[in-house]
């Protein structure tokens, strides 16, 4: 098939635009559609310092790419990149491989942070609990980028979620009657989110997942493309399944599901009850006197005997 822009050989198909693309024009698209998203939404307005989050998946290593792409000659901005290392062998000591290549070739200073420093390694947690590993992860994830985003002075964190991962969220915490969820899922910072988070950026919201991969194929980005092995997306699978089948029976369905998003967000309004402490054992930002890590820092050291 030729693309529908030019006559080269196209790479993918469009369904919701009826177009053909080759490498060039899915590429341009991408760009634009990127670029806009971070106009729109004021993702570096006044800001200097952008932290990316990078795990060395494709979407991490496409946006930091990308954001290098659209961004990297404004003198003005610094972009570092920072991975977490789960402690998870065979999976992230690879993809770290993949995030430390890039950054490198980029020219970008990167950091990593450590489970081993900050956590418990997952490999090593797993071998006492089996319930649960995300949970655990994601609150020790967040806290290690929030740190992260403070030694590093940064002034927005940026993440890699596509538009795929965005309204899978987006009606999961609809299924799970967590409304106030919803608002911290947003294009530029949460806005239930106290100030004391560093604000959380996601330039590739607008990008469904199959267009980020085709993206990294044809501009040779070398990413690990393992799962990992502790992923157990009890809901995010079948949410995910039904969205694909969706899309392939109503093409388009997907960006009007991101755009219901959008508007519904735009129509929340912030609680008055929010208010920040500070955890009284690290000293990072708390809605309660400790907070979520240390909590369970405490708990799983007890249970491992420690
Ligand atoms: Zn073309
Ligand atoms: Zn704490």
């Amino acid at each position: 098939m030729k693309c529908s822009e030019c006559n080269n050989e196209a790479v993918i198909y469009l369904s919701y635009s009826q177009k053909f693309l080759c490498s060039k024009h899915l590429s341009r698209l991408v760009e634009k559609r990127v670029g806009a998203s971070i106009r729109e939404y004021g993702m570096i307005e006044g800001r200097k310092r952008i932290g990316v989050a990078v795990s060395g998946g494709k979407d991490s290593l496409t946006m930091l790419y990308l954001l290098h792409k659209l961004l990297g000659k404004d003198r003005r901005l610094k972009l570092i990149a920072i991975t977490v290392d789960e402690g998870i062998k065979g999976y992230r000591d690879v993809s770290i491989r993949n995030a430390r290549r890039l950054a490198k070739s980029l020219g970008i200073e990167h950091h990593i942070y450590k489970f081993t420093d900050y956590a418990i390694p997952m490999d090593r947690l797993m071998k006492h609990k089996k319930t649960d590993p995300c949970s655990y992860c994601g609150v020790f994830r967040r806290w290690i980028l929030n740190k992260a985003a403070g030694e590093l002075k940064l002034d927005a964190l940026a993440i890699g979620h596509n538009l795929d991962d965005i309204i899978q969220t987006f009606l999961m915490n609809m299924m799970r009657n967590e409304p106030l969820r919803i608002a911290r899922f947003t294009p530029n910072g949460g806005i239930i989110e106290s100030e004391a988070f560093v604000s959380r950026i996601r330039p590739l919201f607008s990008i469904p997942e199959r267009e980020v991969m085709a993206y990294a194929l044809c501009n040779n980005i070398d990413f690990h493309n393992g799962e990992c092995p502790y992923a157990a997306y009890a809901l995010r699978n079948p949410v995910r399944e039904f969205l694909n089948n969706m899309e392939e029976k109503y093409p388009g369905v997907k960006f009007r599901v991101l755009n219901s998003y959008l508007s519904v967000l735009k129509n929340m309004k912030v609680p008055e009850n929010l208010t920040t402490r500070t955890c009284i054992t690290c000293g990072g930002p708390s809605s309660t006197e400790q907070c979520k890590r240390c909590i369970l820092l405490d708990k799983l050291k007890k249970q491992m005997g420690h």
